[in-house]
């Protein structure tokens, strides 16, 4: 119990990440039952279904990984890759869909992803999706910053509304590191 208390403290301190300093912003435990509840809504929604989950790497591995261990239903995974961010500022601009094995024609797709801040990522990855006929594509996304959307993107699933701030952990990262945080942590004002 004290190796257990002691070990709480120390990571819910802050955190300094190159020139940055972050604290607690959600908890890992908040964190779990929500991800809990978004594979819930998965095992009703799609239970005559057999979804195509298709994950956005690298920042939504380790929520694939919790939600779809947390997923009854069958279903299938794949991971893709794009790049829009470079430290804190997303560039707007991504790159082409790289990974995709499997075809999406007629298959429902949920699309995974970490967070949603313009939403230009996601729309181009619809878009691109959308040119081989899928039966449908809805989005799954563990937080979303409305006040930041560009585009008018519809997250069915969305963990955790939050504010335009700059966060990591639990996947998330500035400039690769902070992936391996337990808690979101936010950036200090
Ligand atoms: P969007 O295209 O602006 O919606 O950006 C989506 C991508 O930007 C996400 O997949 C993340 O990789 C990255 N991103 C957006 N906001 C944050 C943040 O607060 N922390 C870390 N990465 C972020």
């Amino acid at each position: 119990m004290q190796v257990y208390l002691c070990l709480n403290q120390i990571y819910m301190q802050n955190i300094n990440l190159i020139d940055r300093e972050f604290e607690v912003f959600i908890h890992a435990n908040d964190i779990a039952k929500r991800v809990k509840e978004l594979a819930d809504f998965i095992n009703r929604d799609y239970k005559d279904d057999a979804p195509l989950i298709i994950a956005v790497l690298n920042g939504s591995f380790i929520f694939a990984a919790d939600l779809v261990r947390q997923i009854t239903i069958q279903h299938s995974i794949e991971f893709i890759k794009v790049s829009s961010y470079a430290g804190t500022q997303s560039t707007g601009t991504i790159s082409e869909v790289i990974g995709l094995k499997t075809s999406v024609t007629d298959k429902k797709i949920i699309l995974l992803e970490d967070i949603i801040d313009t939403g230009l990522t996601l729309n181009a990855i619809t878009s691109q999706l959308l040119v081989q006929n899928p039966a449908s594509i809805t989005i799954c996304t563990l937080l979303i910053k409305p006040d930041m959307l560009k585009v008018d993107l519809k997250a069915q699933y969305a963990g955790f509304h939050i504010p335009p701030k700059f966060v990591v952990g639990y996947g998330l990262d500035y400039d690769g590191l902070g992936r391996n945080l337990p808690h979101i942590y936010a950036e200090k004002t």
